[in-house]
């Protein structure tokens, strides 16, 4: 029995004014920013994402577009929509990007205007070299912008630091918050490439739309009518985030996946990705045994009332993903999915070590 009441969620008082900029201001400090504008798109990330693609692609600029889930694969088929000529470099399927896989990319192109990646992968587990694409980006003096959606809150972002131009958050990942809103953060180079290119106003696509409407009138009220859920479900999930300290709120998530990732290698299961330093902290991926569909083990393990989560894109069914992501990235939701999923597959007649698993995982959390 849930013991939601959705009538809570009725008649809530407009979100005010001029709480707009201040909450723009908490999310800058998220990102380690006080050189760039946040602004907000009034949706998913998702749509957030197309808005930038759609914003920075015009015909005859070049994009080189990194791929390590659907999400960038998504964000190379929107650069191109918008006219950009976009070179895709792909990793192995599920498995992080190698810098110099980007590196040899742009090293064929006598010009690149665009690179874009996503920070660390939701999808499949995977945390792409930020400092490293950043760095690869800013020595061909291309914008380089950052899917951060499911990074935010998992690990740094350091937006100035970095040099990064365009950056794109959601709440509902490691901030355990609201998926209806989501925030770009937008760079003087990164504005200033906008403002050179023709505008498709009225569009809610348009960052240009959405500078004019916002930060060039004081950063008021928002135009339309801005859903307040939304809004103060992100105000609330900004102040537990203020609360336990963004430095902690990254701190638990790596030692959730540092428990993930020590609970499978006792099991006897090496993780899907093997380097530890190229893995998210966010969800840890393990492989499936050869012949069995991941929806099988999900299956049998939701039997346990542990929520397994399978891939998502080209490695869907050969991995399951153990979330440890806003509230899961906890000692319970960890050593739960550790051992479920290490019960079922003992049942199947796997040969591993429950038992030495659970010690592991007491072991990263000190117990
Ligand atoms: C979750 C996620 C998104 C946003 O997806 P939603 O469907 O809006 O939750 C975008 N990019 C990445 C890398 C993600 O993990």
């Amino acid at each position: 029995m849930s013991r939601f009441d959705p009538r809570l969620l009725l008649d809530p008082p407009r979100y005010p004014a001029d709480r707009y900029a201040p909450l723009a201001d908490r999310i800058k400090r998220l990102f380690a920013t006080t050189q760039s504008d946040v602004v907000f798109v009034q949706a998913e990330a998702i749509l957030a994402l197309e808005a930038v693609a759609t914003s920075i692609a015009r015909p005859g600029l070049v994009a080189v577009n990194v791929v390590t889930s659907p999400y960038g694969a998504w964000f190379g088929t929107w650069l191109a929509r918008a006219g950009a000529t976009v070179h895709q470099v792909s990793a192995a399927a599920g498995q992080p990007i190698e810098a110099a896989a980007v590196s040899a990319c742009l090293d064929r192109l006598p010009h690149v205007d665009i690179v874009a990646a996503v920070h660390a992968e939701s999808s499949n587990g995977a945390l792409n070299p930020l400092g490293a694409l950043a760095a690869l980006a800013r020595s061909r003096e291309a914008l380089f912008v950052v899917d951060a959606v499911a990074s935010v809150g998992g690990h740094p972002i350091d937006f100035d630091r970095h040099d990064i131009d365009i950056a794109v958050i959601g709440a509902q990942k490691g901030l355990a918050g609201p998926a209806g809103v989501s925030a770009v953060a937008v760079s003087a180079r990164a504005w200033a490439h906008i403002d050179a290119l023709p505008d498709f106003a009225p569009s809610s696509l348009s960052l240009a739309e959405l500078k004019r409407n916002w930060l060039d009138r004081g950063r008021l009220a928002l135009p339309g009518t801005p859903p307040a859920l939304e809004f103060w479900a992100l105000d609330a999930a900004l102040d537990r985030v203020e609360a336990e300290g963004i430095e902690q709120v990254i701190a638990r998530h790596r030692q959730a996946a540092r428990a993930s990732r020590a609970g499978l290698r006792a099991l006897g299961v090496e993780p899907w990705i093997a380097a530890d330093d190229a893995a998210s902290a966010l969800v840890t991926s393990a492989p499936v045994p050869e012949g069995v569909h991941a929806d099988a083990l999900i299956a049998d393990v939701a039997k346990l009332g542990v929520g397994l989560l399978p891939g998502f894109g080209e490695i869907e069914g050969k991995i399951v993903r153990l979330d440890h992501t806003g509230l899961h990235a906890s000692f319970d939701a960890v050593l739960a999915n550790v051992t479920a999923f290490g019960a079922v597959l003992e049942r199947w007649g796997a040969s591993v070590d429950v038992g030495a698993a659970v010690r592991a995982v007491r072991e990263i959390y000190a117990l």
